[in-house]
Parts: C-alpha cells; sequence; structure tokens
C-alpha cells in the first residue's frame, strides 16, 4: 500500500501529455476549438527535443522546381520500404502544404529564395516523377534551426488559446477504466505534490526513446515515456525494430549533423579519400535513404576502410563548399563542428558515424491520433479516450525507415488531425464519471517502490547496461546470434531493475527519482525492441538481419505488435494498409528499393 500522498484533483476536456512540435500543435488545436485543455510537459516547452531538430520539414510546396504530393507519397512509401500504412502516408502529404503554411502564418521564420518564397533543400529519398528523380527540394528550412524556431512560434501561439499549461511535472501513468482512458497520474517535481488529470481524450505527445541506446543524437529527456505508460496499461507498441541510425553523428560526442549538410553538397569518404556511396547508390549517391547510408558506412568501416587511429568512423566534406554559403545555410554546424570535434569544416573534413536518431515504433494509431489495438480479431479496435501523435506515436507513416524532414510535418500534420478528431468527439464541458481509486493506486505504488528503493543496483548502472547491450546487440546490422545474445542480455538487466536503489527520498527535485522512472520506461521498450527484432525473419528498412538478407514480403509485410507483461514479451501482427484514403491515387506496388 503507498504512502498517503497528497492528491490535487483536476477536470479537463483534454489533456495532452508532452510539449514539442506534436504536443504543441495538438494543444492550440483542441485549445482553439473551445475545449478545456491541459499541457503537461516534463521539461520547458521550448526545451522539448524538437527544438534540436535542424534540416528541414517536408512539403510538396514547388518553391524551387517542380514537385506534387503524389511524389511525396511516393517517396514516403519507398522510403518505409512498404511497412507504412498507405491512407496514412497520403494523408501526410496531402496535407502537408497546408500544415507548412500553417507555421508560415504563426511565424516561423523559414529562409527564403530571392522571390521571398519558402526555401526548399534537397534531403534524402526526396524525389521528382514518382521515384525516377531528379531529387526534389521540399524541404523547407530556417537556416539549420528549423525545429527551434517551430517550437517557439508553436509555443507563442498555444499560449494565445486558453490553454493551460503544467510545466515541469512528470506524468507517472494513465487513468484506464475498463480499457477507456480517463486520465492520467502526474507529479510536480517542484514540490512532490500528486496531480490526477481527468479527461475524456487524453493525448501522448511524449517523444522518441533513443536514449535507451548509447549514443544517440536525442536529448536525454527522450526516454519514452509514453511508450512505458501505454505498456503498463497492458497495451501494445508496434514496429519497435525500426531503429533509425542517422549517417552522421559526430564520432564519440554523438552530436547530430543534419542531412542538410549533404543536401546543400556536403559528401562521404573513406580513409582512401574515395566517395563510396557511388558504389553503394549510383543515383542518389549520398543523399539515399538513412539506413542505406547507414549501412553503406558501416560496411566500409567494417572492410578496414573506416578513419582514424581505430579506422572506425568516416569523414564528411563540407570545406569545398563557399565558406558564405556554409555561414548563411548552416551556421548550428559550423558551431557544433567547432566545439564537439574541434574541427573548422570550412578547411577540414568532419568525423562521422552512423548513431541512433529515429524510433519508427511506437503507439499504434490511426490517421486520427487515436491509438488501436488488435482486440477480438480487429486489428483497428480504437482505445477510448487514447491518443498519440508524433515521434511516440506509430501512425505508421514511416514504416520500417522515415525520410529526412517528414518526422517535423508528421508532428503538425497528426497532431492537428487529432486536434479535429477530439474537437468532433467530444463536447465541451461533459461530465466526468466519479473517479474510480484502483486506477490510481497503481500508480502510487509504483511512485512509492522506486522512491524507497533500497537495492544494491544505481539507477545509472542499470542504464549504462541497457544501452551498452542495445548498442551491441540491435544496432545496424543485425544476426541472429547477436539478437539471440541481446535477449538473454535485455531480459537480464531488465530484472535487475528489483534490485534498483535510489538514494535521495525526498519529492523536491528528486532527479534520482525520475532518472529511475524514466529507466522504468525505457527498459521494457528495450526489451521490446531486442525481441521484436529476434522475431523479424527478413531484412526491410532499418532493420537489417543478416541470416535474412532480402525482403519477404509474403511472410512479413505486416506490423509487429508486442505487448509487455512483468518482464515477457508476447508478439502479434497488425496488417499494413494496402490502400490508400482516396481515390485520387491507387495503392503503390511494391518494388524493390534501389536508389
Ligand atoms: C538532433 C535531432 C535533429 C532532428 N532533425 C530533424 C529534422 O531536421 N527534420 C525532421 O523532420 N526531424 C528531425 N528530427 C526528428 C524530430 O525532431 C523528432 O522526431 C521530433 O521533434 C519529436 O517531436 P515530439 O513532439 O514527438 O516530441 P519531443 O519534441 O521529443 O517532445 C517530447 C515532449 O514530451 C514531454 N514528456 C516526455 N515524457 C514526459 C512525462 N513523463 N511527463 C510529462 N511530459 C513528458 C517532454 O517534456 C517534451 O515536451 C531530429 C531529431 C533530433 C534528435
Amino acid at each position: 500500500m503507498a504512502e498517503a500522498y497528497k492528491i490535487i484533483d483536476h477536470i479537463y476536456d483534454a489533456v495532452v501529455v508532452g510539449a514539442g512540435g506534436s504536443g504543441l500543435r495538438a494543444t492550440m488545436g483542441i485549445a482553439e476549438s473551445g475545449l478545456k485543455t491541459a499541457c503537461i510537459t516534463k521539461v520547458f516547452p521550448t526545451r522539448s527535443h524538437t527544438v534540436a531538430a535542424q534540416g528541414g520539414i517536408a512539403a510538396s510546396l514547388g518553391n524551387m522546381g517542380p514537385d506534387h504530393w503524389t511524389w511525396h507519397m511516393y517517396d514516403t512509401v519507398k522510403g518505409s520500404d512498404w511497412l507504412g500504412d498507405q491512407d496514412a502516408i497520403e494523408y501526410l502529404c496531402r496535407e502537408a502544404p497546408a500544415a507548412v503554411y500553417e507555421l508560415e502564418h504563426a511565424g516561423v521564420p523559414f529562409s527564403r529564395t530571392n522571390e521571398g518564397k519558402i526555401y526548399q533543400r534537397p534531403f534524402g529519398g526526396m524525389m521528382q516523377n514518382m521515384g525516377q528523380g531528379p531529387a526534389a527540394q521540399r524541404t523547407c528550412a530556417a537556416a539549420d534551426r528549423t525545429g527551434h524556431a517551430m517550437l517557439h512560434a508553436l509555443y507563442q501561439q498555444s499560449l494565445k488559446y486558453d490553454a493551460d499549461f503544467f510545466v515541469e511535472y512528470f506524468a507517472l501513468d494513465l487513468i484506464m477504466e475498463g480499457g477507456e482512458c480517463r486520465g492520467v497520474i502526474a507529479m510536480c517535481m517542484e514540490d512532490g505534490t500528486i496531480h490526477r488529470f481527468r479527461s475524456h481524450a487524453t493525448v501522448l505527445a511524449t517523444g522518441g526513446y533513443g536514449r535507451c541506446y548509447f549514443s544517440a543524437t536525442s536529448a536525454h529527456t527522450c526516454t519514452g515515456d509514453g511508450g512505458g505508460m501505454v505498456l503498463r496499461a497492458g497495451l501494445p507498441l508496434q514496429d519497435m525494430e525500426f531503429v533509425q541510425f542517422h549517417p552522421t553523428g559526430i564520432y564519440g560526442a554523438g552530436v547530430l549533423i543534419t542531412e542538410g549538410a549533404r543536401g546543400e553538397g556536403g559528401y562521404l569518404t573513406n580513409s582512401e579519400g574515395e566517395r563510396f556511396m557511388e558504389r553503394y547508390a549510383p543515383s542518389a549517391k549520398d543523399l539515399a535513404s538513412r539506413d542505406v547510408v547507414s549501412r553503406s558506412m558501416a560496411m566500409e568501416i567494417r572492410e578496414g576502410r573506416g578513419v582514424g587511429k581505430n579506422k572506425d568512423h568516416i569523414y564528411l566534406h563540407l570545406d569545398h563548399i563557399d565558406a558564405k554559403v556554409l555561414a548563411e545555410r548552416l551556421p548550428g554546424i559550423t558551431e557544433t563542428g567547432k566545439i564537439f570535434a574541434g574541427v573548422d569544416l570550412t578547411r577540414q573534413p568532419l568525423p562521422v558515424t552512423p548513431t541512433v536518431h529515429y524510433n519508427m515504433g511506437g503507439i499504434p494509431t490511426n490517421y486520427h491520433g487515436e491509438v488501436v489495438t488488435l482486440k477480438d480479431g480487429n486489428p483497428d479496435t480504437v482505445v477510448p479516450g487514447l491518443f498519440a501523435v508524433g515521434e511516440a506515436a506509430c501512425v505508421s507513416v514511416h514504416g520500417a525507415n522515415r525520410l529526412g524532414s517528414n518526422s517535423l510535418i508528421d508532428l503538425v500534420v497528426f497532431g492537428r488531425a487529432a486536434g479535429h478528431r477530439i474537437a468532433e468527439i467530444i463536447q465541451p464541458g461533459t461530465k466526468h464519471r466519479p473517479v474510480v481509486a484502483a486506477a490510481d493506486e497503481a500508480a502510487l505504488t509504483r511512485l512509492d517502490r522506486y522512491r524507497h528503493a533500497k537495492g544494491g543496483s544505481p539507477t545509472a548502472e542499470i542504464r549504462l547496461e541497457m544501452q551498452r547491450t542495445m548498442q551491441a546487440d540491435c544496432a545496424v546490422f543485425r544476426t541472429a546470434k547477436t539478437l539471440g545474445e541481446g535477449i538473454e542480455k535485455i531480459d537480464r538487466v531488465y530484472t535487475r531493475l528489483e534490485d534498483v536503489g535510489v538514494t535521495d527520498r525526498s519529492l523536491i527535485w528528486n532527479t534520482d527519482l525520475i532518472e529511475t522512472l524514466e529507466l522504468d520506461n525505457m527498459l521494457p521498450q528495450a526489451v521490446v525492441t531486442m525481441h521484436s527484432a529476434a522475431n523479424r525473419k527478413e531484412s526491410r528498412g532499418a532493420h537489417m538481419h543478416e541470416d535474412f538478407p532480402n525482403r519477404d514480403d509474403a511472410n512479413w509485410m505486416k506490423h509487429t505488435i508486442s505487448w509487455f507483461d512483468k518482464g515477457s514479451v508476447s508478439i502479434d501482427y497488425r496488417p499494413v494498409h494496402d490502400y490508400t484514403l482516396t481515390d485520387d491515387i491507387d495503392y503503390i506496388k511494391p518494388k524493390a528499393r534501389v536508389y
């Protein structure tokens, strides 16, 4: 039985957990519709990881050459290696231009062409003419600080509407009753008070779980708390085996160098000075899809052509680009190169290596942002009251591999869609049913247990073991052997949570406790990721299984869904949506994926 915590009740029509790009866009839309809305966030909104997005946001505006939403759709389907749901992808690509203009009007200071239009750069996998090429300039950018600009504009806009912000509140668990979500329990980190938010719609916009790997470009706050809550609620996560490695994380530091760097003409070389991407992807070269470039780099390193003392990384060249262009288009990464690699990139190449960057998997939803699950044979059963958007969600538009600049657009398109859906199905001021105590009892028992945990394993030690295991055994290349060992190791790491020790017992800014709760959110997702990867006996997108090097559409064109119950994983499947939303475009049939 948990200690008696002081519980403060709040009544809302809708609650959004997370204030990154997706959470803010959802909050803004829901509040605008007149519903009483709260946004809960563990970091100040403009410190969410979206702030770090550099390269840009994809939309077929056609400002710098011909473009069409159907071309964007083709590229996204191909990028997903045919695991994306084509109804959702159609929705994304059709709505993208309007969503970007909306950001422009909200005050995002996009870079401009000479005619004053939004500047667009080429990005990996973005082509003209249904994949035929040449490259499409589709990625709208505010220099190399696009996410920063977006987040500030969205936060300012959401303050204009009547949403209440609960900043530095840590959401602990969903309030689930009879299979429906009725709100969320959170802790105010400043004073340790417990807050019970009743809501008819709860939107999880908690971002990715990249930090379960050792080297990741994502912020330390990207611990997948929403996914952890969903697993504890007995609901599944989807396609967790698909983890994106970005080709250009700074060697050692893990800090990202945007794909925009290659978009502006940057290229990779090996120890022989060779531009090796010409061999792996003769037409798209350095701008092939991320999984392709990361694998090619890993292959070069493996075959002894890596650079540096240990031959374990690759060079990215920008030194041939006019310094004026670098200063104007890529000012942030010029600085990053100096600080994190000690390199003046106008003169020297940058040391880079594939680094964990994005989670394609997440909480399964339909294109309205409603969370779905497989129940009584129906793979599209909506979980009433529960929504997910952004990197926490799996719509799925990115399938087995996300194209660069397609996440930022996913945040705003589906953040907006969830807002529309919620406004459609909920009447402002609808009465709440009385609270059932059992629902929050479990959340408080968990909190209490970790707060007083006296085991011999410090949180940081278990976390490091998890991160090293994921980095070693669930990486760019996977084999039955590494995954088999990985399962054993990660399952064992999970059992160490039983023995976790927390030293701080207070409730005032107890970072030891918060990091332990975050670890308890991440670790089950690491376990599920490893098991799902071992289970998928083919190679598709970011999942490269060397014992099964080919894509196997006959057996594996399906979404993995995985449940987690006290250490054990169960797996089932949802079909990929092989239909589009309208008659304007036909289903794009699977083909070999070459760049
Ligand atoms: C370095 C970097 C560069 C990138 N560049 C690009 C790019 O150029 N183009 C592109 O398309 N994509 C890019 N991406 C990917 C993209 O930025 C992310 O996928 C996206 O920003 C995620 O947004 P989000 O709204 O889902 O979550 P986030 O921005 O990660 O925000 C998560 C929010 O959830 C809150 N939260 C989490 N857990 C809790 C909890 N327990 N309680 C309360 N609140 C909680 C946090 O406080 C935060 O507000 C980049 C990613 C990285 C890491």
